[in-house]
C-alpha cells in the first residue's frame, strides 16, 4: 500500500492511498489533480473519505463520486453533500477496494464535527485533516481551546510510529513559530534543518510521526516549562494550566 501526496491549491495535500490498481482519496478539495493522478498511474477510485466540511477538503467530492460511482465516507455531524456513510468516534470501516481497516476519532476544534481516520497495527497512520499539522495545529474556526487541546491530546496518544498525514504544507512557518515558543528544544532545531532541506528539494515535509510531533509541536507541549513560560510572557500574566497555555499560544500564532 502506498500513500501519495497530490498537491492542490496553494499548499494543500490531497492524499491518495493506492494498492495495486485501486485507490481511495482523502479530502479531495479539487477533482482535477486527483483525476490526473489516477489517470497517470492507471488507478481506479474505489472510495472517497472526508475529514471536515471546508471547501478545500470536499470541493472535488461530488465530481469524483459521480465519475467513479464509489462509496463516500465523512463526518456524521457536518453538512457535506454527497456523504453516504456518516462516521463518528468508535466507528470502523474497511476502505472499499483496499485492504485498509480504519477507525474513526472525533477531533472537534478546527470545525465542530471534524473526524480523523486511524490505521492501527504494524504500519500505523492517521489522516487528521486540519486538526494537527506538522509542528502546528489548525485554527479554531468552530471549536473552543478545550475541544482542540483534547482533540490534539487524542492524536498524541496514538503510537509514536504513527505517520501523520495532515492536509497542508505549513511546516516551515510552523517551525519558525515553535522556535519562538520553545527556543531551547534541540529536537526542534534538528527538525528545522531536515525539513528546510526537504523543502529545498521541493519535497513534502509530511507525513511526520506522532513521536516527532510530541517532541517538537508546541501545541502538544503545553505542560513543558519553557512553553508555559513563553505563553505567560506573551500573555503578560500567569496561566492556570495546559488549556490556557494552549489558548494563548494559538492566539499568538494567529498574529505571528
Ligand atoms: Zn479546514
Amino acid at each position: 500500500m502506498q500513500v501519495h501526496a497530490v498537491p492542490a491549491f496553494q499548499d494543500n495535500y490531497l492524499w491518495v492511498v493506492a494498492e495495486g490498481a485501486r485507490a481511495a482519496v482523502v479530502d479531495p478539495g479539487d477533482a482535477a489533480p486527483i483525476e490526473r493522478f489516477l489517470e497517470a498511474h492507471g488507478l481506479e477510485l474505489t472510495a472517497i473519505l472526508a475529514t471536515h466540511h471546508h471547501g478545500d477538503h470536499v470541493g472535488g467530492l461530488l465530481s469524483l463520486a459521480s465519475h467513479w460511482r464509489c462509496p463516500v465516507f465523512g463526518p456524521a455531524h457536518e453538512a457535506i453533500e454527497g456523504i453516504q456513510t456518516r462516521l463518528t468516534e468508535g466507528d470502523r470501516i474497511t476502505v472499499p477496494g483496499l485492504d485498509l481497516p480504519l477507525s474513526v476519532l472525533d477531533v472537534p476544534g478546527h470545525t465542530a464535527g471534524h473526524i480523523a481516520y486511524v490505521r492501527s497495527g504494524p504500519d500505523p497512520m492517521v489522516f487528521c485533516g486540519d486538526t494537527m499539522f506538522a509542528c502546528g495545529c489548525g485554527r479554531l474556526f468552530e471549536g473552543t481551546p478545550e475541544q482542540m487541546s483534547a482533540s490534539l491530546a487524542k492524536l498524541a496518544r496514538l503510537p509514536e510510529a504513527t505517520r501523520v498525514y495532515c492536509a497542508h504544507e505549513y511546516t516551515l512557518a510552523n517551525i519558525r513559530f515553535a522556535e519562538a515558543v520553545e527556543p531551547g528544544n534541540a529536537r526542534l532545531a534538528e527538525r528545522k534543518a531536515r525539513d528546510q532541506a526537504t523543502r529545498a528539494r521541493g519535497e513534502p515535509t509530511v507525513p511526520s510521526t506522532v513521536g516527532e510531533e510530541r517532541a517538537t509541536n508546541p501545541f502538544l507541549r503545553c505542560d513543558v516549562p519553557e512553553v508555559v513560560a513563553s505563553a505567560e510572557r506573551h500573555a503578560g500574566r500567569k496561566l492556570s494550566g495546559p488549556v490556557e497555555v494552549f489558548a494563548e499560544i494559538r492566539e499568538w500564532k494567529n498574529t505571528f
